[in-house]
């Protein structure tokens, strides 16, 4: 057996092989668990739907209108953090995805993993968070499973939540409709729930004045949706951050991003929390947030609707599409560089959602 490099006292660990058992970065969001579902879950399951590579599957029906589907599941860490808890964290995730496909978010359904030993008045907070969520985005919750396991077994609850909605005929969005000349807008700041998270486990090792931006952006996309015939993409850039977003959105319809620094709204405190800790808000989560690629010649009529929406008064114009460098992402920094963005490689902050 190999002895672990050891230097001044120091351990390096022999890394986990990742080619041969989950490890943490799988759960990132970022290339890892693309390449995680692109090898062993695309090829087993395969069908026009799954390949698209969207936030829900859109699927035909007998009646004419289209569904969007999606399923989420929720194993944030701690349950309750500043602006949110799992029970809103699991019902806005689903219904944010739904809408992305320009879809009306109408019935959830939620299963529980719960742990042995969870306090029944935390469990009912819970439940209470999930009510108040779904009445504010307009969906009610149909059909639910409960599981118990020992002890040990699961960190208090998980939720796994699906979401139905309808699209209305005309609607036509996905990552692969971008198109060079489009205009990429952001409904506001970045970094805010991943950075409330870490905050309440105080991993930070101060007090960030932080809140998660969760909340249910399907009557925001609803204003958007109305105002613009000529919306290609919508998209929440949660786990992976708008870096990894948008190397998706640049992957799909295989053309090039380009986005400047100084457009990307990110909050002092949230600017402050990822300086001191290395990470870049590029690849941190948003739980209420969307991007927006849309014709330019909407794009100001698309700004000014959202900013006239709560959720998204910090709308941003951030950058443009472009037919140079086909499924590559860059940033024009503050001084005038240039740099490739790409998907997040590994993990920055595990389950932070
Ligand atoms: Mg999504």
């Amino acid at each position: 057996m190999t002895e672990p490099t050891t230097m001044q006292g120091a351990v390096c660990p022999i890394p986990l092989s990742h080619d041969e058992q989950i490890v943490m970065g799988h759960g990132s969001g970022g290339k890892m668990s693309h390449d995680l579902i692109a090898k062993y879950f695309t090829p087993a399951f395969d069908n026009p739907v799954l390949r698209a590579g969207d936030d829900a599957g859109v699927v035909p029906t007998q009646v004419g209108a289209r569904l969007a589907i999606s399923t989420d599941s929720h194993v944030v860490t701690p349950l309750f953090f500043p602006g949110g808890d799992i029970g809103r964290l699991s019902v806005c995730g689903t219904v944010n995805d739904v809408a992305m496909m320009g879809a009306t978010p109408l019935y959830l359904t939620a299963g529980f993993i719960l742990e042995e030993g969870l306090q029944l008045a935390l469990l009912a907070r819970v439940i209470e968070s999930m009510r108040a969520a779904a009445a504010e985005a307009g969906v009610q919750i149909v059909a639910g499973d409960t599981k118990v396991v020992q002890r040990g077994k699961a960190d208090g609850l998980y939720i796994t939540t699906t979401g139905v909605g309808t699209i209305q005929a005309g609607v036509a969005i996905g990552g692969a409709r971008a198109q060079p000349g489009d205009i990429v807008i952001l409904s506001g700041t970045i970094g805010d729930h991943g950075i409330a998270v870490l905050s309440a486990r105080g991993d930070l090792g101060f007090e960030a004045e932080v809140q998660s931006d969760i909340a249910p952006l399907n009557h925001l996309i609803a204003q958007i949706i109305a105002t613009s015939e000529r919306v290609h993409v919508l998209r929440d850039p949660t786990r992976g951050g708008v870096g990894t977003t948008l190397n998706e959105i640049a992957r799909q319809s295989q053309t090039g991003i380009v986005i400047r620094e100084d457009a990307l709204p990110v909050r002092p405190a949230v600017a402050a929390a990822c300086e001191i800790l290395g990470f870049d808000p590029l690849y941190v989560a948003n739980e209420g947030k969307v991007i927006v690629v849309v014709a330019r010649q909407d794009a100001e009529q698309v700004l000014a609707a959202m900013r006239a929406h709560p959720l998204g008064a910090d709308a941003a114009i951030i950058g443009a599409v472009v037919a140079e460098h086909p499924g590559k992402v860059y940033l024009r920094s503050r001084i005038g560089g240039r740099r490739v963005v790409d998907l997040l490689s590994g993990e920055q902050l595990p389950r932070i959602c």
